[in-house]
């Protein structure tokens, strides 16, 4: 049953992988790239494929052993990563296991005797354990042809996560010259690639590079005037759903977490200064949907493979396009819709400012690398004030051209946002104002106190220092503080005013708020507006037909058999195959078998239990 070597050398039909696909995972057709990547697998050709989060790289190293009965070892980061992915693998009746430092002698032997015995198709394995000299004599007796290595650009100086266990692997080919080596990494940019082909000596890869678009996402950028509250009223669209809410600071995520769970949402927050056993009791939990939010700093990520997460917010703004793109692709893995919201304030990108310079100093070549970061930077604020389509954005920053004029899936195409003129008299009228105000005060005060005098608060301090009787006083008494604020950082930003780097930061002018305030100078500032978040095409479609109850009741299901099996709800199965259950709502087994998702082994294990409750709504609801 297993295809031989003269075969694959011929053509190997994708109807033949569609069948295993199909037998194991319940999937109908592959997805782009898929079919290449297994290819070159099967054939043994090593390869690099990039692809996006969620583009579906796992089944591509999955499905070659399968076919051709080989067990291959996939390199892995994390262990935590494994153990996921051995699990969800067992639950499709596909037979794999991991090696790693947190097993028994007797559970280490145990999988040994069943590799040899050529029961296991994938050994998932640290790349700390493939250089032990004794672990790769084995591996030889044992006969391993192929090689897969997660997580790839992990091996490059030039990726964003490098790893010095990574670079060890390079030896790997001089070892098993016969062995095929196979790369598989999200992140984008050529140098990465060339870089990990030349690291691990492939010979002559196959490359392939997926699109960057993730047309399930919907991207949002929001002015920040009240990061607490907007970020509550994001979480609240999202009600039950899975959450993760990026901050740059611990402090951020602490005090974050705390008022959403305040106003009775179950959230925790992840940072790399908790202890290990919280972190990992943190994952866990929501993993098994026990929380819906996690507040978090970039830490949190690689480990998680919940792929039904809804919504990402990014409470302010990350510092490279890079790191966004990554972090959002951790929404909608399962290939439903997601949510992504930026919210933005000018502020955000000052205090990277500050932050890259500090970290610069460290670097030995500071004034290189403050530039590089400074463009990352730069661009990434390109990305949160821009009036075009994110997704076209997104991917000519990645180097590939999107070929539509509007996404139906961004804030910007759904009409969301209206674009400003340059030269707006509003802007340059309120411009006028405050920097008069700042000359009042005599650029001897900071941002707040401003807000206070042209808002005219009557506070002790400000009627202490006669600020009250100002011409200034009371100017903009019509605007709310924040949104105040949030106009003044932009004028900052804009270099159109400078601000102190002290501890406590004072305002003061520069020529160019001189010609601001002579009226010579053009304008345009972004202005906090009232948005309405409209429905996209795309959520109704994934909704359609979907009995939204019942949807309800199939998830309780599916928690409370991932409880009794102790492995996590999107074990099971996952979103796409609830909605689709509940959309087709089965009343036999062999309904059930046509839903999305359902192997022949998941089929047998669950499909009874869900045929029951699937019977059970309809008797009621009919
Ligand atoms: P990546 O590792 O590239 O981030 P995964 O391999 O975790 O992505 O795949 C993301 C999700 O897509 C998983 O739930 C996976 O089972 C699913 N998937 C992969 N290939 C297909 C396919 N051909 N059809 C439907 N779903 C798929
Ligand atoms: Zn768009």
């Amino acid at each position: 049953m297993y295809v031989s070597a003269e075969e694959t050398q011929a053509n190997l039909d994708e109807g033949r992988i569609v069948d295993v696909v199909m037998r194991y995972w319940g999937y109908s057709a592959l997805r782009p790239l898929q079919a290449e990547a297994i290819r070159a697998g099967v054939e043994q050709r090593d390869s690099v494929v990039v692809m996006p989060t969620g583009g579906g790289k796992s089944l591509c190293y999955q499905v070659p052993p399968a076919m051709t009965g080989r067990t291959d070892v996939v390199v892995s980061p994390l262990i935590a990563l494994m153990k996921d992915q051995v699990d969800g693998l067992r639950q499709c009746g596909y037979p794999a296991a991991a090696l790693h430092s947190g097993m028994s002698i007797i559970e280490k032997r145990e999988i040994g005797r069943a590799v040899r015995a050529g029961d296991v198709h994938l050994l998932f394995v640290a790349p700390e354990r493939l250089v032990k000299p004794e672990f790769l004599d084995w591996l030889e007796r044992v006969g391993v042809r192929s090689f897969a290595i997660d997580e790839a650009h992990c091996i490059s100086h030039w990726g964003h996560d490098f790893r010095t266990e990574y670079r060890r692997l390079a030896m790997l080919k001089g070892r098993f010259p016969q062995a095929s080596m196979h790369a598989y990494t999200a992140t984008a940019t050529q140098r990465v690639r060339d870089d990990i082909a030349a690291q691990l000596k492939l010979v002559n890869p196959t490359m392939l590079v997926g699109r960057f678009d993730r047309p399930n996402l919907i991207y949002r950028v929001v002015e920040r005037v009240d990061q607490n509250e907007q970020v509550l009223e994001v979480v609240r669209r999202h009600a039950n759903q899975a959450v993760i809410v990026y901050c740059i600071t611990r402090a951020e995520t602490e005090g974050l977490a705390s008022f959403l769970g305040l106003h009775g949402v179950r959230a925790a927050c992840y940072h790399a200064g908790l202890e290990p056993e919280v972190r990992r009791e943190t994952q866990e939990r929501f993993a098994r949907e026990e929380l819906d939010v996690i507040v978090a700093t970039v830490a949190f990520g690689m480990g998680i493979d919940r792929s039904d997460v809804r919504c990402v917010i990014h409470a302010a703004m990350p510092k490279s396009v890079e790191h966004y793109q990554q972090e959002t692709g951790r929404a909608g893995r399962d290939g439903l819709e997601a949510e992504c919201v930026l919210l933005y304030s000018p502020a955000d990108g000052m205090r990277w400012q500050r932050l890259i310079e500090r970290s610069a100093e460290q670097a030995d070549d500071p004034v290189e690398v403050s530039r590089a970061m400074q463009t990352l930077l730069g661009h990434m604020r390109g990305f949160a004030t821009g009036n075009t389509c994110r997704h076209k954005l997104l991917s000519e920053y990645f180097g590939q051209v999107y070929g539509r004029d509007k996404c139906g899936a961004c804030d910007v195409c759904l009409g969301e946002v209206t674009t400003e003129v340059v030269g707006d008299p509003r802007s340059l009228a309120l411009a006028q104002k405050v920097l008069s105000c700042v000359a009042r005060v005599e650029q001897r005060f900071g941002l707040g106190h401003v807000v206070k005098v042209l808002t005219g608060s009557r506070e002790q301090r400000i009627h202490s220092f006669g600020h009250d009787r100002l011409s200034t006083f009371g100017l903009l008494r019509d605007m709310d503080s924040k949104t105040l604020s949030w106009m003044i950082y932009q004028l900052v930003d804009q270099g159109l005013l400078d601000r102190t780097h002290s501890d406590r930061p004072l305002l003061k002018l520069n020529a160019a708020s001189r010609e601001v305030l002579d009226g010579t100078r053009p304008l345009r500032l972004a202005w906090p507006k009232q948005r309405v978040v409209k429905a996209t095409r795309m959520e109704a479609d994934a909704w359609e037909g979907v009995d939204r109850a019942l949807f309800e009741k199939l998830r309780e299901l599916r928690r409370q058999i991932a409880a009794e099996s102790g492995v996590p709800p999107f074990v099971v199965f996952n979103d796409v195959s609830l909605r689709d259950m509940a959309r087709r709502k089965p009343l036999t087994i062999d309904g059930m078998r046509q839903v999305h998702g359902i192997g022949q082994k998941k089929l047998a294990s669950f499909g009874p239990r869900f045929l029951e409750l699937v019977q059970a709504h309809c008797g009621t609801t009919e």
